[in-house]
């Protein structure tokens, strides 16, 4: 389970202090797809961050799984990173590395044997629909296949929760629906929680169980994604 309890995260520029997140309290739980709503500028790229530890929330608390991210440093920390999974809109693939190589990263930095490496990665890409295509470069590949690299990769060190940080925005309808199937049968068959961050109202219908609509760094609304979305 993840929970955000009253986090505000506040910015210090030459312009005076902005509140980029506001007071903000979502429950997300286990095997649910919840989706983060909001137009550009309303915070939902801040949460991310400091739901993956790489900012501290200026007060509040987050919660995986009953740990305080806030509360890790140096070895704990990078380990509950490992923990989360990310996907991105640029897909942030390495471009001089081959698509079994970029999965094979993740796990070589947690310090994974080599054979463990390319059994793991090998089983990942055919999960993704891309066998076949392991000594492509993300060059030859359409950026739907390049988002399921990123997906392989994302799942590499066997997350408790995948976080897509707009990762269908940069692709077209259909391949969007492609990529939005296939985290639906992630979810499904690993049981794995999955944080949706979109400005995509199409994405949060189709896949999300519950969802949190962000403004101006508050959440203006939370609820099943029927119970937010029904027409009045
Ligand atoms: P979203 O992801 O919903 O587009 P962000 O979380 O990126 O929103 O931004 C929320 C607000 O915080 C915006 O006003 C943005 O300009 C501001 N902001 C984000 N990151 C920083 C930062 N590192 N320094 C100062 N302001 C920031
Ligand atoms: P996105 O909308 O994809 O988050 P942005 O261009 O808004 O991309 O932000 C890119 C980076 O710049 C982020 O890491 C964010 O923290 C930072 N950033 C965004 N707004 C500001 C700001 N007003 N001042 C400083 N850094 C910012």
């Amino acid at each position: 389970m993840i929970t955000f309890k009253n986090v505000s995260k506040q910015y210090n520029t030459k312009d005076g202090d902005l509140v980029a997140v506001n007071d903000v309290n979502i429950k997300v739980d286990d095997g649910q797809i919840f989706g983060i709503v909001g137009y550009s500028g309303a915070g939902k790229s801040t949460l991310v961050r400091m739901l993956d530890g790489l900012e501290a929330p200026t007060s509040g608390e987050i919660d995986i799984n009953g740990t305080n991210i806030a509360s890790l440093y140096g070895s704990a920390l990078r380990k509950q990173r490992q923990k989360v999974g990310m996907i991105f809109q640029h897909f942030n693939l390495l471009w001089s590395r081959t698509v079994i190589k970029n999965v094979m990263l993740p796990l070589e930095i947690a310090g994974v044997s080599k054979p463990e490496r390319i059994k793991r990665a090998r089983h990942l890409i055919e999960l993704v629909g891309l066998q076949g295509r392991e000594n492509s470069y993300p060059s030859e590949l359409s950026g739907g296949q390049k988002q399921r690299v990123g997906i392989a990769r994302a799942l590499a060190n066997d997350p408790e929760i995948l976080i897509s940080d707009e990762a269908t925005s940069a692709l077209d309808p259909d391949t969007t629906n492609e990529v939005l199937d296939l985290l639906l049968k992630i979810n499904k068959e690993m049981n794995l929680t999955i944080l949706l961050i979109t400005h995509e109202m199409h994405a949060i219908t189709k896949v999300c169980d519950a969802v949190a609509v962000m403004d101006n760094g508050s959440v203006v609304e939370q609820g099943s994604v029927f119970e937010v979305f029904r027409n009045p």
